[in-house]
């Protein structure tokens, strides 16, 4: 699954450049012209990785880096800077910056360098979403609304429909359940859970 990177550089040929190497390595990229832009494109999506320039106009790098490591999804960051990196290392925690690259360019470095990057926050992704699904499961098999606890009565005898129902109409007014973006993701939260459910109920039942 390609994911999407940020290329935020004031510096036009830079930019275009290092797009260029992300595009060709699969990934879809945005570009910011400077740190006003790149911070708003970084609150309307998630990013695999961000390629910083640290000196643009207005906002500058540094700045976005503190930003960030206050957010809970970030993307992984690789500094850009336009010189010999003497004295950026242990200029920025390991934390929130990844890698610094810089002049000259090393093409395949930096494509190796922002692939495995992505890689990686894509696994992260993955593994948060297991273990958030796995949890989900286990409250449901417990007989527990896996948002807000709301405990689930017992099935009527012979009442088949019963469970997927009560979970639909629970869910329609969960205050704790994430928004639903269509109809259809109501429809996926219950099937999220109602095996569980089921199985809690109808222990027996293969
Ligand atoms: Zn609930």
């Amino acid at each position: 699954m390609p994911g999407s990177i940020l290329i935020a550089d004031d510096d036009t040929s830079v930019r275009k450049l290092l797009a260029l190497l992300a595009q060709r390595a699969g990934y879809e990229v945005d570009e910011a012209a400077d740190g006003t832009a790149a911070l708003e494109r970084l609150r309307g999506r998630d990013y695999l990785v961000l390629l910083l320039d640290l000196m643009m106009p207005d906002v500058d790098g540094d700045s976005i880096v503190e930003r960030l490591r206050s957010s809970v999804r970030r993307p992984a960051v690789i500094v850009v800077v336009a010189y010999p990196a003497t004295g950026i290392e242990g200029r920025f925690e390991p934390d929130v910056v990844d890698a610094v690259i810089h002049e000259p360019y090393d093409v395949d470095m930096i494509s190796t360098v922002i692939m495995s990057l992505a890689g990686a926050v894509q696994q992260k992704s993955v593994d948060d979403t297991v273990r958030t699904r796995t949890r989900k499961q286990q409250t449901a098999a417990e007989g527990f609304c896996p948002y807000c606890g709301y405990e689930f009565l017992p099935p009527p005898a012979g009442d088949n429909a019963y469970i997927r129902t009560a979970i639909l109409i629970h869910l329609a007014r969960c205050i704790e359940r994430p928004e639903l973006k269509d109809d259809r993701d109501l429809q996926r939260l219950v099937d999220q859970i109602s095996d569980s459910l089921e199985k809690h109920f109808h222990p027996d039942v293969n």
